[in-house]
């Protein structure tokens, strides 16, 4: 398979694409970002890494990390995670608050903002002060201690989040979330906030591809884990465009509104992708492009 050659075509077909749709301007310091970047990366389950473009430049990850919390949150609490939050589609936006008010506090899956912030809830009542566990899963899982948070982000969001707000105290108010709703909200706002190149996300990601063993080689799900992981990713990882990217895809996914998607093809690879300007539905419209030629040019798909 020439991953390289692959690459290098898929850069060239979505070119036109680049720059097309919409940045995720609600969060301020994301409307800064030159809509021209495009970065791509594949990396087998043997460690290699092909690339093309802005591969090494460190973006806003944003809904991508609920991918580490989820798989922290499982670890932490097994299958009573899903007593708090469902694994159906949403059909709905990532913030939206009118399905959390018919569902009586229960979010539909852990991707969309309502569900991560009971996942984060979650990690939350196992970290004692001082700790930060999704920080150091997060390294752990990419093998690279430098890996961190852009508090500039973190900090915008944290002034402007009003509907991450409501979200949080809607939550509480149904008794789903255990903390303070100020305390979870700082917590997610930071997640939110993980700065990390394609490069890097290719590596985090490895151990869903690989039964759990990560990049570093280290044990950090189990197989059972993993299968539940990309089930949901497949099913509610790029919100209401999962059933879009099942089609045009076919590997499970998760986007973030910095323009980051990750995708999974157990056994083989793991591709991330970057090119912030989004479709309506918050998705990178290069990004999903550049999968969907991937897995066309490959024939490699879960299908
Ligand atoms: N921080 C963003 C928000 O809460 C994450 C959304 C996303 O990436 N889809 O709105």
């Amino acid at each position: 398979m020439d991953y390289q050659r692959t690459l290098r075509e898929i850069a060239d077909e979505v070119r036109p694409l680049v720059g097309r749709g919409r940045i995720a301007d609600y969060i301020p310091p994301l409307a800064d970002v030159p809509r021209g970047r495009f970065g791509m990366v594949v990396r087998t389950i043997g460690s290699e890494v092909f690339s093309v473009g802005d591969a090494e430049e460190r973006f806003s990850i944003q809904s991508i990390a609920k991918v580490f919390s989820l798989t922290l949150a499982m670890r932490l609490e097994g299958d009573t995670v899903w007593e708090r939050v469902g694994r159906e589609p949403s059909g709905t936006a990532f913030n939206s608050l009118v399905q959390l008010e018919v569902e009586h506090g229960i979010p539909r899956n852990p991707f969309i903002n309502a569900g991560a912030l009971v996942v984060l809830d979650m990690v939350l009542s196992h970290q004692a002060q001082g700790q930060d566990l999704v920080l150091d899963f997060v390294r752990r899982a990419s093998a690279n201690p430098s890996v961190g948070y852009d508090t500039s982000v973190a900090e915008a969001e944290r002034a402007t989040g009003h509907r991450n707000r409501a979200l949080a105290h809607f939550l509480k108010s149904f008794g789903n979330l255990r903390n303070d709703p100020d305390r979870v909200l700082d917590a997610y706002f930071l997640l939110c906030s993980l700065s990390m190149s394609c490069a890097e996300l290719a590596a985090a990601f490895q151990y869903l591809a690989t039964s759990g063993l990560s990049a570093g080689g280290e044990q950090v799900a189990t197989a059972r884990q993993v299968k539940r992981v990309n089930s949901v990713m497949l099913t509610c990882g790029v919100y209401d465009e999962a059933g879009d990217y099942a089609y045009r895809v076919g590997l499970p996914a998760k986007s973030g509104v910095g323009g980051g998607v990750v995708a999974v093809m157990p056994g083989r690879f793991v591709a991330a992708v970057w090119s912030p300007c989004l479709s309506e539905k918050g998705n990178s419209l290069a990004g999903t492009m550049a999968l969907e030629l991937l897995t066309t040019k490959t024939a490699l798909s879960i299908f």
